[in-house]
């Protein structure tokens, strides 16, 4: 069973599809379904342009129907409980034991990834509900360990890291430490001793991101949101040999994956959009060659962290021991065709 494997270590990145429902405007236009899933695990893409598609070069050689397999893919009936308990419940149980662990919500702007994370106050996503396991877990071994829970919020927008828990606007950088791993220096760390405390950093937070608005996209969809979660776990009975062990869970709500490309910005909305890129494709190229390494167990192949300030960022949390998870999201609608044909490629490659 992949959960097992998963759990074991044996197999590290997991990759579901989350397809949401139509929206209410989709209904109204009645829009149609251009995505299937079956077995919750096959997405079944329908290209509802084939017909005049076999004029042009860069599309014919495409199908009508396409079909992807994956490790989950979730319909829109899935719960925000469900999603939760079959990608990231488990994740909890390595953290506490010092393995570094990745959330990442993918996708195009409004295809779900901030309902997936975040949520609402009536159906909280993975964050939230992340959050609840790992202070059950840590009240379970109490008698064990001390846990110490400390929680940074960040951007990165433009290839820039900025600390959205500070009211100071300005551009933090990546150091590598020997016991901590990578550290973002001189970011706000503040220990939580709570899920709604670490809710309302996240809110907090939200207010502080980037702003400025375009045509085709609202501000939160352009830059990468990282939710870093530091657990320090101490045991109760420290000898003065043994080491204090650190954990990392990270839950990213990454920018929209939409191209730049679909907009009609230019100048430095234009430089956004390929910098926005640049982190997701160099995110998908680290992931797919960390699920070679695994596959071949050829650990020699080259992993490009050092090609964006995401994948630095969280070099020391993808790979290795560390879980990864992917929640690609996209819509049903046939005219999201094209984004959800670039996701599931994308998603295709992470597996
Ligand atoms: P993104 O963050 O990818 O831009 P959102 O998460 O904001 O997209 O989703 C867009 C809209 O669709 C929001 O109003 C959200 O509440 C709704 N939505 C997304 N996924 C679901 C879902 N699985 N069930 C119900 N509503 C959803
Ligand atoms: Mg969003």
């Amino acid at each position: 069973n992949y959960i097992d494997q998963l759990k074991n270590g044996q197999n590290n990145i997991l990759v579901a599809i989350r397809c949401r429902p139509l929206n209410q405007r989709e209904i109204e236009r009645s829009e149609y379904e251009a995505v299937r899933i079956l077995d919750e695990r096959v997405v079944v893409l329908i290209d509802p342009y084939y017909e005049s598609n076999q004029n042009d070069v860069l599309r014919k050689n495409r199908n009508k129907e396409m079909q992807f397999a994956f490790d989950y893919a979730f319909d829109e009936t899935i719960s925000q409980t469900e999603i939760y308990e079959k990608t990231s419940k488990f994740l909890l149980d390595g953290v506490i034991e010092g393995f570094n662990a990745t959330v990442f919500a993918y996708g195009a702007t409004g295809a779900g990834k901030t309902y997936t994370m975040v949520g609402n106050p009536d159906n909280p996503g993975i964050m939230a509900r992340t959050m609840n396991q790992l202070y059950y877990l840590i009240q379970e071994n109490s008698n064990q360990n001390h846990f110490i829970v400390r929680v940074s919020y960040l951007e990165i927008y433009n290839e820039n890291i900025k600390d959205l828990l500070s009211i100071e606007d300005k551009n933090l950088d990546l150091r590598e430490d020997p016991s901590q791993g990578v550290v973002v220096a001189g970011i706000t760390e503040i220990e939580c001793s709570s899920t709604q405390e670490i809710m309302a950093l996240l809110k907090v937070g939200n207010r502080n991101r980037t702003k400025e608005a375009t045509e085709a996209n609202e501000a939160s969809s352009r830059s990468h949101a990282v939710l870093q979660v530091q657990v320090e776990i101490k045991q109760v009975e420290q000898g003065p040999q043994e080491e204090v062990k650190y954990a990392k869970l990270s839950m990213v709500d990454l920018a929209g994956s939409e191209r730049a490309a679909n907009t009609s910005n230019r100048g430095l909305r234009m430089i956004e959009g390929a910098k926005i890129n640049q982190s997701l494709l160099c995110l998908g190229n680290c992931i797919q060659a960390l699920s070679q390494i695994q596959e071949k167990k050829n650990s020699n192949l080259f992993v490009p962290y050092r090609g964006s300030k995401l994948t630095r960022l969280l070099k020391d949390s993808l790979g290795g021991n560390c879980r990864t998870v992917m929640i690609a999201n996209v819509s049903p609608s046939v005219l999201t065709f094209e984004d959800t044909y670039n996701t599931l490629n994308y998603a295709n490659r992470a597996k």
